[in-house]
């Protein structure tokens, strides 16, 4: 399968292969690390593609901790705002790992209802350099993400953007097993 759409209330989730920093969403997620400066990864990705302006109004935000949300804007790319997330370094599953990476996908999401942003991608946080297995990243992300939509109707559209079919296929397989 190519993609998978789902409706959650007045909402669609879908999933798909691609790349993050090419989505046309009100808001793209990226996985930053705390100090804002860019970095690897999608981090870097995004950075490249939206230009200089995204990393200034980052400097000026300063930090995010673990778990936590800032916003820019998008610079260059056609998404009009960067949701800035920091997930977990993955220790061993245990400890606060799940729940920092829980908070860190509910954070965007509050934070990009109160900007009045309607559709938002996100990325699969934590699951590159990070280290966190994706299955396990995978059911965190998806049932935050529907815990959340069940909840607020906002937010219209969230896209998980995954980086290869293997990516792709195991979201597949946990929201089937969720749903
Ligand atoms: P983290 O530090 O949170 O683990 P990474 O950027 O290292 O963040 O990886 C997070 C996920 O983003 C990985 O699954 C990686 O394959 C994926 N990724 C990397 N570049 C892109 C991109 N351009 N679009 C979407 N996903 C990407």
């Amino acid at each position: 399968m190519a993609s998978m759409v789902i409706k959650i209330n007045k909402s669609t989730l879908s999933l798909i292969e691609g790349d993050i920093t090419k989505q046309d969403t009100d808001a793209i997620v990226n996985a930053a690390n705390k100090t804002l400066r860019g970095g690897g990864g999608v981090d870097g990705a995004i950075h490249r593609a939206g230009g200089p302006k995204i990393l200034e109004e980052c400097i000026k935000i300063g930090r995010c901790e673990t778990g936590g949300a800032v916003i820019t804007s998008g610079g260059n790319l056609k998404a009009k705002f960067v949701v800035h997330t920091v997930g977990p370094v993955y220790r061993d599953g245990l400890h606060r790992d799940p729940e920092l990476l829980s908070n860190a996908y509910a954070n965007c999401l509050k934070l990009a209802s109160s900007k009045g942003i309607k559709s938002i991608a996100f990325p699969s946080i934590s699951t590159g350099a990070y280290g966190y297995p994706v299955e396990d990243a995978a059911e965190i992300a998806l049932k935050t993400v529907i815990d959340y939509l069940k909840e607020h109707s906002d937010i219209e559209l969230v896209r998980f953007v995954l980086f290869g079919q293997k990516a792709l296929e195991v979201y597949e397989r946990v929201l089937k097993r969720l749903i």
